[in-house]
């Protein structure tokens, strides 16, 4: 089993301690081999990192319109199977159950906080100022605050497919963004720039060789990313290749319409 002096361990020699900001994504097998579960892993890091983030996303406040722009990624068609499931967001509201249990966690441990985007919310203890910097119009600037402040990405026992802070590379490259709505306690709120698909973002791990470090715990590998080297990457990579990242599942209406604004542009 991994325990709290084995974590501690794992990030320091990650070069990872007090100084650190990080943007944190746990597998919930990793939780479940953990003595003392998310609660050891979050003690570990509360003793550890200067502050800590993770996504707390949720779907339960989506509401579609039965128009909108098109080329969205979305079935306006699909309408009515939205709108009679959706939820006010609110702090309490949980975090969706394919974020696995950490999220959770996180988002109950006492003195942690949530930040404010209603679809695209993290939770985080430390500072509170990357989680306060976020609003409907800008749903990254959490990461923003990180990459500014010298932050990182770690990834506990899970791939890139989970390294949401890629998407954040993306919009500034330029990458095609899309639209949602959001049902809130100020009616229904338009949420620009909301990220596509992360389905083909494992291909990053080469070009990460120079900049990440990773380290092998009882079989489970905890991967550091420093997020400017990240989202330069991501950003450099795009601009060059409008179709890096993409994934190639038929189908996959985020992609091909990524696809198909290249070939116009180009
Ligand atoms: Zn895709």
């Amino acid at each position: 089993m991994i325990n709290y002096r084995k974590l501690v361990n794992a990030y320091r020699s990650l070069e990872l301690g007090s100084h650190s900001r990080i943007i944190v994504h746990v597998s919930t097998k990793f939780v479940s081999e953990t003595t003392g579960g998310a609660d050891t892993i979050i003690g570990s890091m509360l003793s550890e990192f200067r502050t800590f983030i993770t996504p707390t996303f949720t779907k339960k406040p989506s509401i579609l319109p039965s128009i909108g722009p098109a080329d969205n990624g979305i079935d306006y068609k699909d309408q009515f199977d939205f709108n009679t499931t959706a939820e006010f967001f609110h702090s309490e509201l949980p975090s969706d159950r394919e974020l696995g249990s950490f999220a959770e966690s996180m988002r109950r441990y006492p003195n942690s906080r949530r930040s404010p985007h209603p679809l695209f919310s993290f939770s985080g203890l430390g500072e509170d100022e990357a989680l306060l910097s976020q609003s409907i119009e800008d749903l990254y600037a959490p990461i923003h605050w990180l990459a500014d402040f010298d932050g990182d990405v770690l990834l506990i026992d899970t791939d890139h497919r989970r390294n949401f802070s890629i998407h954040y590379g993306e919009k500034l490259s330029g990458r095609r963004q899309f639209t949602r709505w959001a049902l809130t306690e100020h009616g229904i709120l338009q949420c620009p720039d909301c990220p596509g698909c992360s389905d083909g973002f494992n291909v990053i791990q080469d070009r990460m060789s120079g900049v990440s470090r990773r380290v092998v715990v009882d079989g489970f590998q905890l991967q550091s990313i420093p997020l400017r080297d990240l989202i330069n990457i991501v950003q450099g990579w795009v601009r060059e290749d409008p179709r890096a990242l993409l994934c190639d599942t038929t189908g996959c209406s985020h992609c091909s319409i990524v696809r198909s604004a290249v070939r116009v542009s180009t």
